[in-house]
């Protein structure tokens, strides 16, 4: 069932929310773009305005590094400023009343954790652009400190174990983090209600755990504004911004 009207689609929502014993949240780009960071496909993307830098680039050319350093630094300044929207509030909600049991979310941008839910409940399948690890020895490095040399010295950082430090966010060609991709299976195969909210749903491995929640059963509902490849498989489909939907879920 795909709804556009507002009311009609939230009256629709809360007695599946209602009825969930273990929710879970699949959350993309889109529940970000009312804090004023744009997704990644729509029109004019600034994230689509250089080719992405792929890991072998990022681990073979030292210039390439200091590229991406560059990069990442415009971009925080654009974003840095951005606060929790309402979707990110109405599933802050939802976990802790316990109808949410987990988010699993594309984003990078950390604003689940910043809107209140615990670090434990949110699985990062694409890492978390709001600090930097050590490729070699894991040590987490804060972006204020690596900016502070970066701007400094011009050079891309390197831990004290000699190692490359980067973003903690998975580039174009660097493996998925292997316990996020088990704990989101988990999540997935364990939910009743399963809601895709912001994502175009087109980036694989991602993509496929709405269709592996519902296949094991759990009621799916894609809120997106833009038709999705896997709306005809969704019980519900909200076709419309995700904020005025779930707004009622932030009280
Ligand atoms: P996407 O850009 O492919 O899809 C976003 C979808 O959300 C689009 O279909 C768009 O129409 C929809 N949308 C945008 N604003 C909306 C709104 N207010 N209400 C309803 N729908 C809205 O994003 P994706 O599927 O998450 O994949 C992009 C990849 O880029 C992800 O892997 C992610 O890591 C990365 N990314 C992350 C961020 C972030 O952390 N905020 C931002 C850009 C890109």
């Amino acid at each position: 069932m795909i709804i556009a009207a507002i009311d009609e689609g939230r009256a629709k929502l809360q007695p599946l929310i209602d009825s969930a014993r273990h929710g879970v949240a699949f959350t993309g780009a889109g529940i970000s773009t009312e804090c004023g960071v744009p997704d990644f496909r729509s029109p004019g993307s600034p994230w689509l305005k250089n080719p992405p830098i792929e890991f072998s680039d990022f681990l073979r050319d030292p210039l390439m590094r200091e590229e991406a350093w560059r990069r990442k630094f415009v971009m925080d300044d654009l974003y840095a400023h951005a606060k929790p929207g309402r979707g990110h509030r109405a599933l802050q909600r939802l976990i802790a009343s316990g109808r949410m049991n987990a988010i699993i979310t594309q984003n990078i941008d950390g604003l689940h954790q910043a809107s209140g839910v615990p670090d434990e409940r949110v699985v990062e399948l694409h890492g978390n652009g709001t600090y930097a690890r050590c490729l070699g020895c894991g040590r987490r490095y804060e972006l204020a400190e690596i900016r502070r040399d970066f701007e400094m010295t011009g050079a891309a950082p390197e831990c004290t174990c000699g190692d490359h430090i980067k973003s903690a966010t998975i580039s174009f060609g660097q493996s998925m983090p292997e316990m996020a991709m088990q704990r989101a299976e988990e999540e997935t195969l364990a939910c009743d209600l399963f809601m895709a909210i912001g994502s175009s749903l087109v980036v694989y491995p991602a993509a496929g755990f709405p269709l592996a929640a519902k296949r094991h059963g759990a009621s799916l509902v894609i809120v997106n504004r833009e038709q999705t490849p896997l709306d005809e498989f969704a019980d519900l489909v909200l076709r419309g911004d995700i904020g005025d939907f779930l707004e009622p879920f932030c009280a």
